[in-house]
This record gives C-alpha cells, structure tokens and sequence, in this order.
C-alpha cells in the first residue's frame, strides 16, 4: 500500500478535471481525495505500486478535452489508514490563484445529440452545455470559477440539474453554467408573443423572408440576415455603413460550407476545432453553387466562414435552412453590444427584430478571425495558421514568455496600440493578450478597453510593476486612469512589433525585423525629422537592451494628412508630382472631383502644408492600388491592399521584377534603404506601356518581396545575424508573405513569424510586455 500526492498546474479548473480524476481513481480501485487549490489542483491516491503507475500514467494520456496541465509535481506521502473510497473534497479559496479560466468551448456532441433528442428533456434547448463545452471566459466575473462568480448565479439547478451537478459520474459534474428548460436561461423576441422555441422558429422564418435580426450572442450581439439575399445584405451594409469590408458567415454544418467556399483538411481543422473561429476559404470558383449574396465579399476571393458554436446558433441555422451572415453586432468602430438594453437601444436602427436571452454576457467577446498559411514553403517549425483576430475561443489562454528553468521576470502591463487595440498582463513565466478590443477612437472603447484592464488583473490577480504605452502622446492622455501610480515608459509602435515577434518565436538575442504596416509615430529622438515609420528594418537585441532602426523605405507624403489614408489617390499623385511624371501622366483613373483637388497637391507639398513624409509600406500598397485604378478611396482599413492582393492573383505566368534597388545611408540617420520611388516610376512606365493591371500588381509584389529580403540581407551583413523576424499588417498579405520567405530562404536567412497572435497591431500589446519585462 503505497499513498502519492499530485499537484497539478494549467488549465484544470471547469473543465471536467476533478471527475476525469474521479472516474480513474475508481477504474484503479483507488481511494484519495481530490480538491481545487489556488495553484490548480491537488490530489492524493493510495492503493497498490502498481494501480498507482497505471493511474499517473492514465492522468496524462486520457486527459479531458478542455484540461491543459502546464505543471505536475508528485511526491510520496504516508498511507492513511482505513481510508474508504475516494473524495471529491470542497475547493479552498486561495490568495494566489495561478489556475486559468478556460476560454469559451463550442457545444459538444454530446451535448448537440441532447439538443435533437425528442423524448429528452433538454430537446432544443438552446443553453445546453456539459463540462467539455459552453461559456467560461464571457460569463465569468471573478475566480474561482464557480456558479456563483458566473453570470448563472441568478439560475437555482432545479432538482434534476442539481442531480446531475452533483454527481461525479455525470457529463454534467460541476458544470457551472449548467441549466435546462426548467431551470435555466430563455430566449424571447420582445414586444411579441415568441418565447422559447417559438422565438428560434420566428426568428428563422423572418430572417428567411429578408428582415435583419440582432441575435445575443456568447460574446456580444451579431447582426443577422440571410447570406443567399442581395437586398437584405444592401440593406445590413448601408444601416452598419460598412459598404465593402467582408462579412462573416455561419454555415450549420461543413456540408453547408461546401456548397459555398473550398476547404481543404486546414481549413476544415480549423472550422471544425473547439474555438470555432472565422475562417477564411476560398469562394468556390463559380462562387456557390447555391447562390451566396456577392455582396458579402466584393473586394477578394475569400470568405470568413464559421460554424455555429452555441446551441442557439444550431437551432437558427438548422431552421433557416441557410447560411446567414453574421457580422458583431456594431455600429463602424465601436465595440460590439453585449447587454440587452444597451443592444435595443445602440442596434434598434438597424435591426428589424431582436432575439433576447438572460443569460449576461459579463466580457465582451468577438469571434476570432484566422486563415490556415498557404504556400508549399511550410518548413519545420513555420506558423501553420495567421491570426486575423484573436478573441472568442483563444482568450484567455496565455502565452509562454520564458522557458522553465530561466528567471521570472517582472509583471508587466502592456496597453497596446490605438488600432486593433489588445491589453497584455504578464504572470510569472505567462503571457495573457486580451481580446481584441477595437480601435481607441471613441468613449465606447477607451471604456471596453479600461473594463478588460481591471477584469485581467483580478482574475490573474497580479499589480503589475510598470505600463508600456505606445509612444504616441495621444496615447498617454487616453489611458491616464489605468493604474496612474505606477511607473510608465514608452515603446515605438514599430519596436513593440519587433519585440512581438521575437517574444513569440522566444528569440531574446541579436535578430532583425521586418516591421511592415500602417502609420506608426515616431518620436524625435528616434527620428528627428519626426516622419511617420511603417516600413522598417529594426535591429534588436533584447538582452543587451539594443532596438534601433536601421532600415527603411523610401519616404512619400500624406498630402492632407489622414484624408490620405482614406483617399489613396492622394498618396499616388503626391509621388507623380514628386517624381516628375505628372506631365507624362495621360488617362490617370482619378474622378472628375478627384481631378480637380489633386491639381492643389503639388502646392500642399510644395508649401508644406499638411503634408506629413511616411516611410509606411501600406500607404506604399495604397498608393500602388489607387494608381492602377483599384482603389481610389477606401472605406475600411486595408481595402486598397486586399484589392491589390486579389488582382495579383489573377495574373498567370511569373512575374515580371522591377527595380526597388538598396540604398547605401538614403538619408540622415538611416543607413539602409530601399529605392521605392524606383518601383514605383517602373510601374508607371509598365502602366503607360499597356501592362495588364493584374500582372502589374503581382510584379509589385514580387519586386518589393525581392527589395525587402535584399534590405534584410544588407541588415544581416551589418549585424551579424541570420533571424528575420516579419510582423505588421502588411504580412496579413500571405501572397506577400510567401513570397518573402521564400527569398530570404533563398539568401540564407530564417523568416520568423507570429504563431499565436496577429501580425496586426493586436501583437503590440505583447511586444510591449516582452519589453517591459527587461525595462523596469
Ligand atoms: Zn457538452
Ligand atoms: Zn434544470
Ligand atoms: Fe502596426
């Protein structure tokens, strides 16, 4: 008779642990306990030498599906005598608590066979869920988790509930979210008669006859229409005013999504995973052979897809008979309604009916956005998927900072950057990035943003020791009430992508990084001009405390400053004046209205005024596009880049390379650069020569991959390094992306990319905790 101990770290709470426990301390006629502590969970098990390795053997490899162990530490302790049978004994609330709060599950099938099963007493019932499935993360207010720190507490278990909550055999064991019809949440659409299932069926049968729905969510409300109808998604489009930028879609099952878009096995992993996030897929070639709206995707080849991840999602889907678009439901820029009122009050102009639960959603959660990496050059170690967003279903799991064995460092609070904005609070040798929260343009946000500040230190339960803000001076102003005693720094926009990167391939030394992306500031000590970086090659060393730029793109002005951003043909005729080819320029794609104020850009730059210099490789995709008439104006970040992207991809045969030469010290403080002024007057010149706009496009592609892995190997001669980070929004473009590291492959250098996070400015947050770490 021998007795051990096992104290078990990771994700292990909520997730069916103690049961799995249970049920295999009964197959190896065990007696013990098993409890929650505040490091996870901690059991002791008695029996004979052998049962007790077939047990600790059975602990690791018949793991529950949601459980994660990050550390198990076992010890042999005296036998107990007499000891009858084994115990689930009552959690002891802690101070510490380094157990995780488990992201929010898609429903089971187990849990789905409840919800089609007539006789029984779950049938659709749309808050069905077990302990492998259902909400965590959004209802969860505090740890540690439990009933009563749920959004569920205002539900008592009816009898039958309670049973099955408190039987360790049962799939229900300890489930806190766990209801039925009796007991549990409901669905009702107001100011009707619809109530529960009539309100799912309802809800169906308007949305099949072209009304927008608002539906409540897991996260947050969607909009809803149905995807097949041209005037319902004309109409979802003009209430939302998001004219062109993709909408999602939930097909009911793969089946569906077949019929719609091509998945291959990723794609299919990753629509058919537990998270459940937006996947993007290739519209079928003769785009769906059941007639999808043309007007969900108009700008590329793909569509953001999903399956349904809730009960209630199931039952809409297998009612309508169709796929619907569901889009968060927002109005452009703020964050998505998650409360009943608030969404009657903030969606009433844009939806026609709403379906309501009771159920609060506690944290504000979109769905995720990812697309499996494309290309034949996967090599070991490669990202296998992107990250386009990372929310619902990710969040909030953490990320690894250090390996085991090195040293803690300090907890630190990275706020993110203004766009795509995450948070990040680091714990011990763990990363955790928030959600993504949107773009910090407006009261509704700043407050999202503050709100997931404080949720993230509480249910970590850790003060951290500094704040890294971007270095923007807006920036310090919006954020001055999230812990304003403790010490701040700042970190460049571009600086904090290199740290992202190298933090997430676990690089700490020498490397390099190709930060691509937007805008980004820069302050005067790092570039006295001031100009606004978004093409650079940073040098990093995070041990030695080394960043500096040593790279960049050739400069362009932002003739009217931020309506150049969302005027492309701005930038693009700012550099026809600047390269002199204006009088040659016949037939350029410019509007009669855009004709006329681009005769006042020469004198704007000539004069000054507001016209800011960026080195930005986006504004250098937008001024491209906007010149072979893609997109002259935008009305969503990215638009002109994704439509660049999507006619490269119409060209056949290989592509033409242009010029984009090196440059040795192209201007004071810079010692490498790339010639783009040169790409872009050889596009020009192909342009007026009759060159296709798809083969043009694609040779820019090609032409500036080649430019950015000679910019890299010039960096890699100068700093004695091979590693080539690659991070910003413009290595969302995977044709970019593959064709990048491809030729830094071919000159000798390793491309390292994201594996976990987006390369968009929702990596910044973490970059900056990276840095954090070893600044304070
Ligand atoms: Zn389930
Ligand atoms: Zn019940
Ligand atoms: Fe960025």
């Amino acid at each position: 008779m021998q007795r051990k101990s096992f104290s078990i770290s990771g994700r292990v709470q909520g997730v069916g642990f103690r049961p799995f426990v249970f049920r295999l301390a009964e197959r190896y006629a065990l007696s013990g306990t098993v409890r929650n502590g505040p490091e996870g969970v901690l059991l002791e098990v008695q029996g004979a030498e052998a049962a007790l390795s077939a047990f600790a053997a059975s602990l690791v490899a018949e793991l529950p599906p949601l459980a994660q162990i990050s550390a198990m530490s076992e010890a042999d302790i005296s036998p107990v005598e007499g000891e009858g049978a084994f115990r689930i004994i009552a959690s002891s609330a802690g101070l510490a608590h380094e157990v995780l709060i488990s992201p929010d599950v898609a429903t089971c099938d187990d849990c789905l066979n409840d919800l089609r099963e007539p006789a029984g007493r779950r049938y659709r019932y749309p808050f069905t869920n077990c302990t492998n499935c259902g909400p965590r993360y959004t209802i969860t207010r505090a740890m540690p988790y439990d009933r009563a720190q749920t959004s569920m507490s205002c539900f008592p278990l009816c009898p039958d509930c309670a049973a099955e909550y408190n039987n360790p055999r049962d799939r229900r064991f300890h489930a806190q979210p766990n209801a039925c019809p009796l007991c549990g949440p409901k669905v009702w659409i107001p100011d009707s008669a619809f109530e529960v299932d009539a309100a799912i069926k309802e809800t169906a049968r308007r949305l099949c006859a072209g009304a927008i729905a608002a539906v409540k969510g897991l996260g947050g409300f969607h909009l809803v229409c149905d995807a097949t109808d041209d005037s319902a998604v004309a109409r979802l489009r003009a209430a939302k005013e998001r004219p062109h930028k993709p909408l999602a879609i939930m097909c009911a099952n793969m089946d569906e999504a077949r019929r719609y878009v091509d998945v291959s096995t990723d794609e299919e992993r990753l629509l058919m995973s537990l998270e459940r996030p937006i996947v993007l897929c290739p519209a079928r070639g003769d785009n769906a052979g059941g007639g999808l709206s043309k007007l969900i995707s108009p700008d590329t080849a793909y569509i953001g897809v999903m399956l349904p991840y809730t009960p209630l999602h199931h039952l809409l889907l297998e009612d309508a008979g169709r796929p619907l678009v569901m889009t968060s439901g927002n109005r452009g820029g703020e964050p998505i309604a998650l409360g009943n009122r608030e969404a009657l009050t903030r969606l009433g102009g844009i939806a026609d009916l709403f379906l309501l639960h009771n159920r609060d959603i506690l944290i504000r959660t979109d769905d995720s956005v990812l697309r499996p990496m494309l290309g034949k050059s996967l090599q070991d170690g490669d990202a296998a998927l992107m990250y386009l967003r990372r929310a619902r279903g990710f969040v909030p799991a953490p990320l690894a900072l250090s390996a085991q064995g090195a040293p803690i460092l300090a907890p630190i609070l990275g706020l993110g950057a203004e766009l795509k904005n995450t948070v990040c609070l680091s714990r011990g040798r763990e990363a955790f990035v928030s959600q993504h929260i949107g773009d910090l343009q407006n009261i509704e946000t700043s407050a999202f943003q503050a709100e997931i500040v404080q949720h993230l230190a509480s249910v970590l339960q850790v003060e951290p020791k500094g704040v890294v803000l971007d270095a923007h001076p807006d920036f310090a102003n919006q954020s001055s009430g999230l812990f304003p005693a403790l010490p701040r720094k700042t970190l460049q926009h571009h600086f904090a992508h290199a740290a992202a990167v190298l933090g997430e391939n676990a690089v700490s030394g020498p490397a390099l990084v190709l930060a691509l992306d937007g805008t980004g500031y820069a302050p005067p000590d790092l570039d006295a001009d001031c100009n606004i970086w978004g093409g650079e090659l940073i040098f990093c060393d995070l041990e030695a405390g080394r960043m500096e730029r040593t790279g960049s793109l050739g400069l362009m002005h932002l003739p009217g400053g931020e309506a150049a951003i969302r005027q492309p043909w701005r930038i693009a005729h700012g550099l026809l004046h600047r390269l002199d080819l204006l009088d040659g320029a016949k037939n350029l794609p410019w509007l009669p209205e855009q004709e006329k104020a681009a005769d006042l850009i020469p004198q704007m730059i000539g004069r000054d005024i507001n016209s800011p210099l960026t080195s930005s490789a986006g504004r250098l995709f937008d001024a491209v596009a906007a010149l072979l008439g893609l997109c002259l104006e935008t009305s969503y970040e990215g638009q002109a880049a994704i439509r660049l992207e999507d006619a490269q991809g119409k060209a056949a045969g290989e592509p033409k390379i242009l010029p984009c030469p090196l440059l040795e010290n192209p201007r004071a403080g810079v010692a490498l650069g790339l010639d783009t002024d040169a790409l872009f007057r050889a596009i020009f010149q192909a342009m007026k020569e009759g060159e296709s706009v798809p083969a043009l496009a694609r040779a820019f592609h090609a032409s500036l991959a080649e430019g950015f892995a000679e910019l890299a190997l010039a960096g890699s001669h100068r700093h004695g390094t091979r590693l080539v980070g690659l991070s910003g929004g413009v290595m969302q473009n995977m044709s970019l992306l593959i064709l990048l590291k491809e030729k830094l492959r071919e000159r000798g250098l390793t491309p390292l990319t994201h594996h976990r996070l987006p390369p968009n400015d929702g990596c910044i947050s973490f970059g900056q905790v990276v840095w954090g770490q070893r600044n304070f």
